[in-house]
């Protein structure tokens, strides 16, 4: 069974190789939901889809329909909306494309042992503030009523 794809324009459900026939235009291309790849390598090109031969079904002239190259950039990122990269990549870009943790740890070492420390230092701090409001809740069960408590002047506030 081959992938089956949602088109994000007309809501077809389409499959390889039809992808063109959107809103019921042959040269029109169906697009689907956004994946961006991750290269090993900065500045990494390759090309999803070669050049290939078509022939005008109204004049019968051959032309060339050009190839396209996805271009990961100085970032080593590449993002597409269109189902035939995106087949591609899943099956032949194989080799040089890699998860967006591993990304982050060639290009930017760092970058998610800092994000985990910030998490932790989150989770720190909640685990506090939850000790706290469960020492105040125990000095409340623990204390008998103190008629000081709740009558603070207004004048004091907001200063
Ligand atoms: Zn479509």
């Amino acid at each position: 069974m081959a992938t089956e794809y949602k088109c994000t324009v007309c809501d077809a459900t389409f499959a390889a190789p039809r992808w063109n026939g959107c809103c019921d235009d042959k040269t029109l291309k169906h697009k689907v939901e956004s994946v961006r790849y991750f290269s090993r390598f900065k500045a990494f090109t390759c090309f999803p889809i070669q050049e290939r031969k078509g022939i005008d079904v109204t004049t019968g002239e051959k032309f060339m329909v050009p190839g396209v190259a996805a271009s990961f950039g100085p970032q080593g990122q590449y993002t597409t909306d269109d189902p035939e990269i995106q087949a591609w990549m899943s099956s032949r870009g194989g080799g040089a494309l890699i998860s967006k943790d591993q990304y982050e740890d060639i290009h930017a070492p760092g970058l998610r042992q800092e994000r985990m420390q910030s998490q932790l230092v989150e989770t720190a701090d909640a685990l506090a503030k939850a000790k706290e409001a469960l020492a105040s809740l125990r000095a409340k069960i623990d204390t008998p009523e103190d008629p000081n408590v709740g009558t603070e002047k207004p004048s004091k506030r907001g200063k």
